[in-house]
């Protein structure tokens, strides 16, 4: 059976992995070029399907038997598109989604439905500095902030529209608490910005903001789509594709 794994996550390469070891034919699809580290093993096609037309045709010219997203949980567009094309081809779905963060004791965290709240809530504030480390496609909404200072880290460079004010550090992760420590230590950060990514790579952050009493805007996730067949580890994902026939 083929499988069209949508990728760009770490829970995607153990998987593709994991699926290469079961001798299953996978196809990893990434959005856009990624560094060679990152890579999954096996079969790599890159770049937009072309929305839900082109994800069908994919589908259907290369005989995709299931489709796994395995996307972050924050990509909600082609999430939606996975399910839409899925559907219209009769192609099985399965949703990979890590599960979110939980506060714990001595957490400060508060909630909010999307990036737009999380910006509103910021400039109503009364702190100066602020981590944002919500990714470069979500710095337009903090753009018309000229009150607060932003430490903004990213993977790649941000486009403009960014914070006015923004001290921008680029890095990957995962990052280890000591680390993230020093880091909101150097730059006095007094509040942090993050989304719910959950998984382990990013989290170190948020034990560092307890260890400094940094509170901390948490936004939440999209919801995934409704009736969707949604798993939340590699294994649940490898276990469920063992059902599928052929
Ligand atoms: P998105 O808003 O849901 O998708 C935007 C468009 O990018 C989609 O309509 C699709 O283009 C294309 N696309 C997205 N993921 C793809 C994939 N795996 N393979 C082929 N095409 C894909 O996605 P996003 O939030 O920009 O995220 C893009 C990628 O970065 C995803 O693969 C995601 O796993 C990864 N990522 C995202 C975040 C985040 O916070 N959003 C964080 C870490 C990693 P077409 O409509 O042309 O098919």
């Amino acid at each position: 059976m083929r499988v069209l794994l949508l990728g760009g996550t770490s829970e995607a390469r153990t998987l593709a992995a994991a699926l290469a070891d079961r001798d299953m034919e996978v196809i990893s699809s990434l959005a856009g070029r990624v560094s060679s580290p990152t890579l999954p093993v096996g079969p790599v096609r890159i770049g937009g399907f072309g929305g839900v037309d082109g994800l069908a045709g994919y589908l259907r010219t290369e005989r995709i038997g299931v489709l796994v997203d395995a996307t972050h949980p924050f990509a909600a567009t082609i999430t939606r598109h996975a399910v839409a094309a899925g559907l219209r081809t009769a192609t099985p779905i399965l949703i990979l989604r890590r599960p979110g963060w939980t506060a714990g004791p001595g957490d400060r965290w508060s909630r909010v439905p999307d990036m737009f709240e999380a910006a509103t809530d910021v400039a109503a504030a009364s702190v100066e500095r602020v981590f944002l480390t919500t990714g470069r496609r979500d710095l337009a909404v903090f753009a018309a902030d000229d009150r607060h200072e932003f430490l903004v880290r990213t993977v790649d460079p941000p486009q403009p529209p960014t914070p006015p004010r923004m001290t921008l550090v680029l890095d990957r992760g995962p990052y280890t608490v000591e680390s993230e420590t020093a880091l909101m230590r150097r730059h006095d950060v007094q509040l942090l910005v993050t989304k719910d990514s959950g998984g382990e790579m990013t989290t170190a952050k948020l034990t560092a903001a307890r260890v400094l009493g940094v509170p901390v805007i948490v936004v939440d996730r999209p919801p995934p789509p409704r009736d969707a067949d949604v798993l939340d580890t590699v294994e649940a994902v490898l276990a469920r594709l063992d059902q599928l026939p052929g």
